[in-house]
């Protein structure tokens, strides 16, 4: 090297003062110092010259000879490049690029070292951070994918429809695998292609239509309508709602599809069970009270109206021949009622025999009652059910709406009242609500409050009729017979509150009322005369009826003998065996039984034989009418005729007049009851002369 290139390279390697750039002899002596080297290592050239560079490396590294691994590396190959700690003057280390060329002579001996040192803490710190970065991104990027997998997994999975589309070009960009079996169209004939292109019009259309309101209002849109899907007709409940993102590109609509055709068929199984009788499918009472108010609510300048149906009979065919039958029964008869009516009427069953019918639209009663006497008629013929002819009738009570009745309550309740006539009536009738029977009903109801008083008040009072063996001046018995003292309406008749006690449950305690009565005046009688006291059929359906009559002959201290019970013939209709059974224990007691009221209602000389009765009372009808009536004269004879084979005693009730008296005696009667012989009256005025002081 000439001197002057030795000054400008000692110059060049002074100012360069971002690397250390140092010689080195060739054993690592320090040969000469930069103010690089200066300052990046914090020696001066003066503490560092001629000292040993593996100063510079760490105690550790210098036990390792790695400074000499670093030098043998240079000689060998020429130059030596590494990264590593390095430490300064201070103890304080630092990140350093280095690099030792091994500098030879002209004939190739070593001659020592040129070491360039830069601190690139920095650099690598920064190196660490972009390496760290990348992994995260990395890391990130994995994320990513899956949970974009997982997200499309789910959509596919959803078990509903899902589609979503660009809100402005409304092209589909995503749609899940169950949404495509509703169009059976590939995929990639649907995604970026607007619906109208991939489905039907009916669908695209309902998609479009649903989409458009959705994107011009917030909130979530639905609509439902049959639709002709790929799996067949469905009905498809969609949901449409627009996905804002961060600009106006980003905006879709979504529409999720579920096809809710089950359902629906589920639904409308339970709403037919909840409005429908099981066992005729005809409406029930709630069905019939809806379309009764629609019906009342449509603008027809015309009337509803409204029909209450009842079966008569219907409860003897359902005892005699168990459910099953009576069930095929009532089938039968609902589907001759419905066959007889016009599409729009409405046929309910609204309680086991009993039906209800709205006539929408009827111009006149006589309308109504054409209607009417056809389903009687319909229902006339016998109807075969496992062999048996089963014949019932049919009672009907009308109404038709006018300005006062026109709610389905009062409706209701006027087509009862008036079906309840019918009944009264003789059955298998019809009959129109007046407004009479609204004041009746509604006395009804003031004498049924003033009953539930009537007992505990002691307004109910014994009055007793005699009964003679035909010698007009013995009385054998007395007939006991109740009167109501109401406090404001006088004396009220059996007839007029009897059946209301029995309707409201109060006949029980009204019933053993009489009992008691009836046995402990009986028993203060100076003679042996007997007591009789009528029995309502509805007291044989209270198990208590035989201990209330025990109870009314022990207090008492009656002999039983001496109480005569008299029943109706409706005892044996109902509940045949039970009450069979029943009368026989009253009989084991001791005490008589008389069947009241003879040929009326359901008669037949059958039940003559149904039970060893003591005694039969022949209805006062028939000996009112015997005097004009050939027939009754039959009857009674036919009657007496009857009981003198079976011995039975015949009573005639309601004689009024010696004629009478003396016809009956012909006939075979053997006692009589009636006005001829006294009034019914107060126990302590009953022995006053027989024809006078009537106290009715
Ligand atoms: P019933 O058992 O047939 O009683 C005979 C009815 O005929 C009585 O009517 C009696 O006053 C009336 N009568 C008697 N003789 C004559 C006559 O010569 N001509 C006419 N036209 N009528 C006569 P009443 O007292 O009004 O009783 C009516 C019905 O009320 C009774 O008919 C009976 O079924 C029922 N009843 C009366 N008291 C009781 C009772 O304590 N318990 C029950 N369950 N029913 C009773
Ligand atoms: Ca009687
Ligand atoms: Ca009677």
């Amino acid at each position: 090297m000439d001197k002057n290139a030795d000054i400008m390279y000692r110059m060049l390697v002074q100012s360069v003062i971002d690397y250390a750039i140092y010689m080195l002899e060739p054993d690592g002596t320090v040969a000469n110092w930069n103010a690089g080297a200066q300052r990046a290592k914090g020696y001066v050239a003066e503490e560092i010259v001629g000292k040993n560079f593996a100063l510079f490396y760490s105690a550790e590294d210098r036990q390792q000879g790695v400074p000499q691994r670093g030098l043998e590396i240079a000689a060998t190959k020429g130059r030596f490049e590494t990264q590593g700690l390095r430490y300064r003057k201070d103890g304080s280390a630092f990140w350093a690029h280095v690099v030792i060329d091994a500098i030879h002579d002209d004939d190739g001996t070593l001659i020592g070292f040129a070491k360039i040192t830069r601190d690139i803490t920095e650099r690598r710190a920064w190196e660490q951070e972009q390496l760290k970065a990348k992994e995260l991104a990395e890391k990130q990027s994995a994320k990513m994918s899956a949970l974009s997998k997982f997200l499309d997994n789910i959509i596919a999975n959803i078990p509903s429809s899902v589609i979503v589309e660009d809100a402005i070009t409304r092209e589909i960009l995503l749609v899940n695998d169950k949404a495509l079996q509703l169009f059976s169209v590939p995929k990639s004939l649907i995604v970026h292609h607007r619906p109208h292109e991939c489905m039907s019009a009916e669908l695209s259309d309902y998609f479009n239509s649903l989409g458009d309101v959705a994107l011009r209002n917030e909130g979530v849109h639905e609509r439902e309508q049959l639709l002709l899907t790929a799996r067949g007709e469905r009905i498809l409940h969609t949901k449409a709602t627009s996905i804002n993102g961060e600009d106006a590109l980003q905006n879709y609509l979504m529409l999720i599809v579920e096809d809710v055709t089950d359902q629906r068929a589920a639904d409308a199984r339970i709403h037919h069970m909840a409005h429908h009788d099981n066992l005729t499918s005809l409406p029930n009472r709630i069905l019939f009270r809806q379309r009764l108010s629609e019906a009342l609510r449509s603008e027809d300048r015309r009337s509803n109206a409204t029909l209450c149906l009842d079966l008569d009979n219907f409860k003897n065919v359902n005892d005699a021949l168990g459910h099953q039958v009576g069930d095929e029964l009532l089938r039968a008869v609902a589907k001759r009622l419905r066959n007889t009516l016009r599409d729009q009427d409405t046929l309910a069953r609204i309680g086991g025999d009993e039906f209800a019918i709205v006539l929408p639209s009827v111009q006149s009663e006589a309308e109504a009652s054409v209607v009417a006497q056809r389903l009687i008629e319909v229902i006339r013929p016998p109807v075969n059910i496992e062999g048996n002819n089963l014949s019932v009738g049919l009672s009907v009570g009308i109404v038709l709406s006018t300005p006062d009745i026109n709610t389905p309550e009062q409706m209701l309740r006027c087509a009862d009242m008036a079906l309840y006539e019918a009944k009264r009536n003789g059955r298998n009738r019809f009959e129109h609500f007046t407004l009479e029977m609204d004041d009746i009903a509604r006395s009804r109801r003031l004498i049924e409050n003033d009953l539930r008083d009537a007992l505990s008040n002691r307004q109910l009072k014994l009055y007793y009729q005699p009964i003679t063996n035909g010698d007009q001046h013995t009385i054998i018995g007395y007939e006991a017979l109740m009167r109501w003292h109401h406090p404001v309406k006088g004396v009220i008749m059996p007839n007029d509150f009897i059946h209301v006690a029995e309707e409201t449950g109060l006949i029980h305690m009204l019933g053993a009322y009489a009992l008691y009565e009836a046995c402990r005046e009986a028993a203060s009688w100076e003679g042996q005369q007997s007591v009789s006291v009528n029995l309502s059929p509805l007291q044989f359906k209270n198990s208590s009826l035989l201990s209330v009559v025990e109870g009314a002959l022990r207090e008492s201290g009656l002999e039983p003998q001496r109480l005569e019970l008299e029943i109706t013939e409706s005892v044996l209709l109902d509940d045949n065996l039970g009450n069979i059974r029943t009368l026989n224990s009253l009989k084991a007691l001791g005490v008589k039984i008389a069947l009241d009221d003879f040929g009326t209602g359901y008669s037949s000389l059958s039940y003559l034989r149904s039970f060893p009765f003591d005694k039969i009372k022949i209805d006062k009808s028939f000996i009112n009418d015997m005097g004009d009536s050939r027939e009754a004269l039959a009857i009674i004879r036919a009657i007496t005729g009857m009981s003198r084979s079976l011995d039975i005693q015949i009573t005639a009730e309601g004689v009024e007049n010696s004629e009478q008296f003396a016809k009956l005696q012909e006939e075979g009667c053997t006692l009589f009851q009636g006005y001829l012989f006294g009034r019914p009256q107060p126990s302590e005025q009953r022995l006053k002369k027989l024809d006078s002081d009537e106290s009715e």
